[in-house]
């Protein structure tokens, strides 16, 4: 999901081959400014445009109102069987589908609210109640769910607003006078129970409920690094031409120490496969769920009653606020776009939501600097230099790439168009699709409007004057030239760069079934500060995730002067390689072979280095039993492995419930 689906690839690599060979040539050696300028117009619009618009009309994420009602229907079969959780996701999924403002969008409000009453999430469902009634719910439907209302107060403890609702409730009856209904006396029934259930609480109150909630917070050491933001004391950032910037440790490390903590400077929720395996002429709607269901789009949270983006049916939000800030900050650019974003891949995405972040201003400074850069040294590698004529900073960090001029480092926009986007390491045709997907998405913010939005954030006096390239069909705006170029950089960064924001998730129905979790991509990020370490397939730390931000611990004892290596390898799928030969093992070998104990061990390790927490523990205690039965309970094996439990069991209480 990362690059763009198959069918594009094959169309670019066609377009590719079928290219003059001398300007193959000049596209595999040109630097990323010329290659736009280059390239730009080989999208042509009835070809590869064309077949790329038809691609995304798989993608679906605009609103339908006919998918609407089929998933509040779906939801409501479920709700009528008491799968109440799944009916909540369907109610969600219908809700999106639903254009703002209709009577439609309040049913799909209400109806959650009351599944959401039986799950017991009776903040959550007065929150659907309020949208309900603020989106137009129908007025004859209206007591039903003021009733609800006053339940979930009660059961809140909020007795006065419960009788508040109540006496709204009933004025509405009185108003209405339509006594003669069955669902009239049930809800006249249901109005007297709760008046006395009311009354009941008043006369008897319940002891004052202890404030939960009480985090008793881990006093952990940290000290902020002075040149590098968001990084421990104990760590120095250093440069070589060998190893580029590269972190290190000024002091001795302990297990389970914390180095670094930083919030991503973008991330891109990650969509569910489900979103493009359709064929369009499929009529059917897909009830699977997908990370888009699941999670806010934009700080990642889990979602329970999402919010609807107004526009799409593709974000959802965990409330308002998330979506408004969405909006303000890249949404209201993205928003029409999801078709082609979703076929692009999550690279494209990324690339885009970056210069959106950093607005246009900031984007065509660094773009321009980087022209010069590439006069004076015509091997992007070399960019990694400190400057040359600055070579009396080289002792400090005022020359490393990347830092301001103070000489910090920082999660910023700068930071992260430092990072290297090794163009030369790229195939020429792998360079020729990020940039034709590059391009498809600026003709597209051009063709839609968009391009005011894009440049608008920052626009200086400078790129306000009138467009006149607009209605000239086919070329970019010298300013999306300058967004795309930029983009270019940035996918090809996020080869090398991309981090996977994980989260370790429950599979299974949820119903009270034994469920296993497993760890999952949730979103592609970058995270500039984080990108300084090198891999190294033997890390030393690891890294765990809460919403965007990223911790990074050390996993085992690091001495001053050790440089800090992360992993950017796939763990899990090390985890599960590993796994399955394990069984092979437990057959070949038997289950209490040194063999397997061998094969824990390894897999204790991964375990580790990936916060797995639980799954980790017990496979310590797997191969410390098979170990010490071989090797007895002095060996280095045990010690290593009693030394991980000792550092798992000392993180700190959200760690080990999250995993
Ligand atoms: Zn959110
Ligand atoms: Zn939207």
């Amino acid at each position: 999901m990362a690059l763009p689906v198959e069918e594009w690839r094959l169309c670019a690599a066609r377009r590719w081959a079928a290219l003059e060979p001398a300007l193959r040539e000049r596209l595999a050696a040109a630097s990323l400014h010329d290659t736009l300028r280059l390239g730009c117009g080989l999208l042509r619009p009835e070809a590869e445009a064309a077949a790329l618009r038809r691609l995304c009309r798989r993608a679906r994420a605009g609103k339908e109102p006919a998918a609407a009602r089929f998933y509040r229907e779906e939801g409501n079969r479920l709700f009528g069987r008491r799968h109440y959780g799944p009916a909540v996701r369907l109610y969600s999924q219908a809700a999106s589908h639903e254009l703002p403002g209709s009577p439609e969008v309040s049913v799909c409000f209400a109806n959650r609210s009351a599944a959401l009453f039986h799950l017991g999430r009776f903040e959550v469902c007065l929150e659907d109640i309020a949208r309900a009634e603020s989106h137009g719910y129908p007025d004859r439907l209206l007591p039903k769910v003021l009733l609800r209302k006053a339940e979930c107060l009660l059961c809140l403890g909020r007795l006065q607003d419960a009788a508040d609702a109540l006496s709204v409730v009933e004025n509405k009856i009185a108003v209405d006078r339509i006594m003669t209904s069955p669902t009239h006396q049930t809800l006249l029934k249901k109005l007297s129970q709760l008046k006395i259930k009311i009354h009941e609480k008043e006369s008897c109150p319940e002891p004052a409920r202890e404030a939960c909630g009480d985090i008793q917070k881990k006093s952990e050491i940290w000290e902020e690094n002075d040149s590098v933001s968001g990084a421990s004391s104990s760590l120095s950032l250093n440069f070589d031409t060998e190893r580029g910037r590269h972190l290190v440790a000024s002091q001795d490390i302990l297990p389970g120490q914390s180095l670094l903590k930083e919030e991503a400077f973008v991330s891109v929720l990650c969509p569910g496969e489900s979103l493009l395996l359709q064929d369009s002429s499929e009529t059917a709607w897909d009830t699977r769920v997908t990370n888009a269901d699941l999670y806010c789009h934009r700080c990642l949270r889990q979602l329970l009653a999402s919010v609807p983006c107004c526009g799409c049916s593709y974000a959802k939000y965990c409330s308002q606020n998330c979506a408004d800030m969405a909006w303000e900050q890249y949404h209201r650019t993205e928003c029409s776009l999801g078709a082609l974003l979703l076929t692009l891949g999550v690279f494209c995405h990324v690339a885009l939501r970056t210069v959106l972040l950093a607005g246009f201003a900031e984007v065509s400074r660094l773009v321009e600097w980087s022209h010069h850069d590439d006069k004076d040294l015509h091997n992007p590698e070399a960019r990694c230099k400190p400057p040359s004529e600055a070579p009396d900073t080289r002792a400090g960090t005022r020359g490393i790439p990347g830092c301001n001029d103070n000489g910090q480092y920082q999660s910023s926009y700068r930071a992260v168009f430092n990072l290297l986007p090794h163009a030369e390491k790229h195939s020429p045709e792998h360079k020729f699709l990020c940039m034709l997907s590059v391009v498809a998405i600026c003709k597209e913010l051009q063709e839609a409007g968009l391009e005011a939005a894009v440049l608008n954030r920052e626009s200086s006096e400078k790129w306000s004057k009138p467009k006149t390239h607009e209605k000239t069909s086919g070329e970019l705006s010298p300013e999306l030239k300058i967004m795309a170029e930029a983009m270019l950089r940035h996918v090809l960064q996020l080869q090398c760069n991309a981090q996977a924001i994980t989260v370790m998730q429950e599979s299974g129905s949820g119903d009270g079934a034994v469920v296993n979790k497993k760890p999952v991509r949730l979103a592609t990020a970058f995270f500039p500060v984080l990108s300084l370490l090198n891999h190294s397939c033997c890390p030393n730390i690891s890294v765990s995730f809460s919403g965007t931000a990223a911790t990074v611990r050390a996993s085992q004892p690091i001495p001053s002067g050790q440089e800090i290596f992360h992993c950017y390898g796939k763990w899990q799928d090390a985890a599960r390689h590993l796994e399955r030969s394990i069984e092979i093992v437990e057959m070949h070998h038997g289950p209490s072979s040194v063999e397997m104990g061998h094969e824990l061990f390894k897999l204790a390790q991964i375990l580790f280095n990936g916060f797995a927490v639980s799954e980790a523990l017990s496979t310590i205690e797997r191969a410390e039993e098979i170990l010490s039965v071989h090797f007895g309970p002095q060996s280095i094996q045990i010690q290593e492995l009693q030394e991980m439990k000792t550092c798992l069991l000392a993180l700190p209480r959200s760690i080990l419930q999250r995993t």
